[in-house]
């Protein structure tokens, strides 16, 4: 049955934080009730396939799309923008507190070249970190409805309606699917049962590209030995070989001279999405990238490719390969002019 509602999907946190878990059970029963909202749950955004049933159904999604995760806002959009789920941003009252620490005219001017084929829809991305009460959010939901509803389907099919137990229970424990496939084996699952399963949820780790920022510029596939990085047939940068990247690694987001590189699961948040400022300069990007020590960005970047390179049996590189056009006294240099800006 169509209706004017605003579609919001719940995706999971890894691994089974009880506290997570609660937060989203109870953000799903509020908002089950909701007049207005198609409310759905998926596993973790970052770990889905493209072919796996959440993704597909984000992509299914016509209208106004309200997204939660346990990510930077910046680190969902463009991960969702990799599914290719796209919209106009919304914007959210609700922000992480570096993003409020930005001063509105300290923002990023977007020079890069930009997302293709965007819907005439909004899209808000809100990261569940952010407030410990999920009445908070159900409140900035229906403030997203009441400004900013249109005409959807109704979406519930994807669960079959309005959600029943057994099915909610399924959706939050997905790992409970397993139990049940070992038992049916009649032995252990090993991790290729796991990769097996249909819905693979296994976790993962690779780039995500921010084209708001990115300026085509092929720094990153000159550095990345490991075949992580290709174009598309506009000639675009593109990851297209994710789980080749090797995880843990985060070197080629030390190396983009726009910081356009995320990797949503780094414990460092200029790196895992949060969102600071290159145009403005708001932050010292060579401690945000470089090491604590004061190791430079891209003596790190360096350092983590040629382990990388070694555990893969490879000889080190050094600095001899992929650091572009900008040599390592000219980055250096770089980072010293902003350090020395003042603000
Ligand atoms: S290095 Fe950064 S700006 Fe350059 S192509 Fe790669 S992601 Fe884009
Ligand atoms: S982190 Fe390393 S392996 Fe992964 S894409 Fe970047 S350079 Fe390549």
């Amino acid at each position: 049955m169509a209706g004017t509602k605003v579609t919001v999907v719940i995706c999971q946190a890894q691994g089974r934080n009880p506290v997570k878990r609660q937060m989203e059970e109870d953000l799903l029963t509020a908002l089950i009730t909701e007049p207005g909202v198609d409310v759905s749950l998926v596993p973790h955004l970052y770990d889905m396939p493209s072919d796996h049933t959440g993704t597909l159904f984000l992509k299914s999604v016509p209208g106004n799309l309200v997204v939660l995760g346990w990510l930077y806002e910046r680190a969902t959009r463009w991960t969702l923008d990799r599914a290719g789920v796209r919209g106009q941003e919304g914007t959210s009252l609700i922000v992480s507190e570096r993003d409020e620490d930005i001063d509105e005219e300290d923002r990023h001017e977007p020079r890069g070249i930009g997302t293709v084929d965007v819907p005439d829809r909004k899209l808000y991305c809100l990261d569940l970190r952010v407030r410990s009460d999920a009445a908070d959010y159900v409140n900035e939901i229906k403030r997203i409805v009441d400004e900013n509803s249109v005409q959807t389907v109704d979406l519930m099919s994807f669960i079959n309606g309005s959600p029943k137990r057994a099915q909610l229970q399924r959706y939050l424990h997905p790992e409970r699917q397993l139990e049940a496939r070992r038992a049916l084996d009649g032995g252990s699952t090993a991790l290729a049962d796991r990769e097996a399963l249909p819905e693979d949820t296994r976790r993962r780790w690779y780039p995500v590209i921010d084209y708001t920022r990115c300026t085509n510029c092929m720094e990153c596939i000159d550095f990345c030995l490991f075949g992580v990085y290709g174009v598309d047939a506009l000639d675009r940068i593109l990851v297209e070989e994710q789980d080749s990247c090797k995880k843990g690694c985060p070197a080629c987001s030390r190396v983009c001279p726009e910081n356009a590189i995320i990797f949503p699961q780094h414990k460092t948040p200029a790196i895992a999405g949060a969102d600071g400022d290159v145009g403005g300069i708001k932050i010292d990007l060579s401690k945000l990238f470089g090491g604590d020590d004061g190791t430079s960005a891209l003596d790190m970047a360096v350092k983590e490719r040629d382990q990388e390179l070694v555990l893969d049996g490879r000889a080190a590189v050094g600095m001899s390969v992929g650091v572009g056009s900008r040599s390592h006294d000219e980055f250096d240099d770089l980072m010293d002019d902003l350090d020395a800006l003042e603000f």
